[in-house]
């Protein structure tokens, strides 16, 4: 399905932004590569009694408006190029979010799915043992990404922690309430997307009562997002994972296909729906459309048939600059990833600062934060491409990049 890859489509978006910015020669090729990438090569003891080696990266990108911040994936198909592309969307985000913190991320190259809990704690802890010198609460602070979560992000604390001597919960963020996690976080990315594409009905006059929806992925942001956009009122009409998706055009009960996903491992062959393929879902009739699984999904070929007043990114990267035209030509109104699923490294901005003071907000005061934080990011973003008239994704590049490309002069190059 991909035309290109998610490196080369991060570098072309930020080409783009640093044209419109008029970016000195010098700081664009700074942007294009990350600070450090570490590649480790991590032993996990299986449960037959082999050593399988698997292949793991931290990439950092820059740290110029703080400690970098990331999630960690855990995926068959994770390359070190894929998980670059994803530190430099982090980047981006943070600074569009306006939160302290600089661009990072981690994969894994494993199968989550084929690998017992023991394995993958065995795996997280020889990960975490391996970067050690790389994060840490004012260095670098992983979050959770595809197939890792809350209990990863637990192996991870625990393991930092015992190499420190003492607990660092700061370390970390997406962990378990029972251990320092945040009221809010698990929904957050979700609540953000939802926020986004609540302001964007607004602006284009949709009413979300009754808003058709269809959800690409139903992990955590895709099922959170689902369940979020139900109970404003809003029609689910379609969901996906990996192994297929259900279209019902009478709406759909999240909750109820969450559990069926829970039993079956999926959301297909639930009662009354249609399967349908992940491409159907993408050109379903709907006014939102929210991909929430990988990158490279609205591309060039299926752009062209997507029928959403509004595509919300609740995934990064999953529309190519080809299909951005596209969607453009169409009058869709996209929400770029870095805007509209800022609101989960937002809750880990949060949840850092209650770990750094030793406190714990409620989830009102949580959610209130988030509200104000990602509405003022919403209307900072339209207010830029109204000025430079531009689209959403030209506008919040502009403004990301452009507030890292300040810090970056501000502090000057040492030596
Ligand atoms: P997850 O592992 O919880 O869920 C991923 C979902 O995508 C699963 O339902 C899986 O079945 C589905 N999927 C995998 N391959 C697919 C395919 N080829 N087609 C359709 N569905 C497929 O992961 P997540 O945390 O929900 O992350 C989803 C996306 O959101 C990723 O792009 C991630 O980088 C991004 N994101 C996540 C967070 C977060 O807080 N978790 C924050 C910002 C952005």
């Amino acid at each position: 399905m991909s035309e290109k890859t998610a490196l080369a489509v991060a570098c072309e978006q930020l080409r783009i932004a640093a044209e419109k910015l008029n970016l000195q020669t010098e700081l664009h090729e700074m942007l294009r590569h990350p600070k450090r990438s570490l590649v480790v090569s991590i032993m996990v003891r299986m449960d037959d009694g082999r050593i399988d080696v698997f292949r793991g990266c931290r990439v950092q990108h820059w740290d110029a408006r703080g400690p970098f911040k990331g999630g960690i994936r855990y995926h068959p198909n994770v390359t070190l190029d894929e998980v670059t592309a994803l530190a430099m969307w982090m980047t981006w985000k943070c600074a569009v979010v306006d939160i302290p913190y600089g661009g990072a991320k981690g994969g894994v190259c494993c199968n989550p799915k084929e690998m017992s809990r023991g394995e993958l704690e065995r795996l997280t802890r020889r990960y975490t043992s391996l970067l050690l010198d790389f994060i840490g609460p004012y260095r670098d602070v992983p979050a959770p990404d595809v197939y890792t979560d809350a209990q990863t992000m637990a192996w991870i604390m625990d393991t930092y922690s015992q190499f420190k001597g003492y607990s660092v919960p700061e370390c970390v963020t997406g962990k378990p309430l029972s251990i320092g996690g945040s009221e809010g976080r698990e929904e957050a990315t979700s609540h953000g997307v939802v926020i986004c594409a609540r302001e964007a009905a607004k602006l284009l006059g949709l009413k979300l009562k009754n808003a058709t929806v269809a959800v690409q992925g139903y992990g955590n942001v895709g099922w959170n997002a689902a369940k979020i956009a139900h109970d404003i009122g809003c029609k689910i009409v379609a969901v996906s994972d990996s192994v297929g998706g259900i279209h019902c055009p009478k709406g759909l009960n999240p909750y109820k296909i969450y559990e069926h996903k829970s039993k079956t491992g999926s959301v297909i062959n639930y009662k009354g729906c249609i399967n349908i393929t992940n491409e159907e879902l993408l050109k379903t009739r709907c006014d939102i459309l929210i991909p929430a699984a990988l990158e490279n999904q609205i591309t060039g070929t299926n752009a062209g048939e997507i029928k959403a007043k509004i595509v919300a990114e609740g995934a990064n990267g999953p529309t190519t600059p080809e299909a951005d035209k596209a969607l453009q030509e169409k009058k869709i109104m996209l929400i770029p990833g870095i805007l509209a699923n800022s609101g989960g490294v937002t809750a880990s901005y949060f949840e850092w600062v209650q770990n750094l003071t030793r406190e714990h907000w409620t989830l009102e005061k949580v959610n209130n934060k988030l509200e104000t934080k990602m509405v003022k990011a919403f209307n900072d973003v339209y207010k830029t491409a109204k000025q430079e008239e531009s689209d959403m994704r030209t506008a919040a590049l502009m403004l990301g990049v452009g507030r890292v490309a300040e810090a970056m002069k501000t502090l000057g190059l040492w030596p």
